[in-house]
């Protein structure tokens, strides 16, 4: 019987064959902050306004997709050796 079609090549993996997930998380590197006595003196409201105005032109899925994106993937042996090969080859994302 089968349980999951591999993500990756959309092979039809059986029950109880060897199937493997793969989770991606992908978001937002955030460097530590570093805060003069420059940057506390200054007048950021312009700048805050700015922001949220664009805020305001997008959608949350769309503010959420550019802090924070998850994927999980099932996949057959085939693809698992591969992906782990070379997770980042283009063809191992399609
Ligand atoms: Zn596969």
């Amino acid at each position: 019987m089968i349980t999951h079609i591999c993500d990756r090549c959309g092979r039809p993996i059986e029950q109880g064959k060897l199937r493997y997930i793969a989770k991606i998380q992908v978001f937002a590197a955030a460097d530590p902050l570093e805060i003069t006595l420059e940057d506390l003196l200054r007048d950021t409201r312009r700048e805050i306004d700015r922001l949220l105005q664009q805020c305001e032109e997008l959608t949350e899925e769309e503010l959420m997709r550019d802090v924070f994106v998850k994927f999980e993937f099932d996949l057959c042996r085939t693809c698992q050796k591969a992906y782990v090969t070379d997770p980042l080859s283009a063809a191992s994302t399609r």
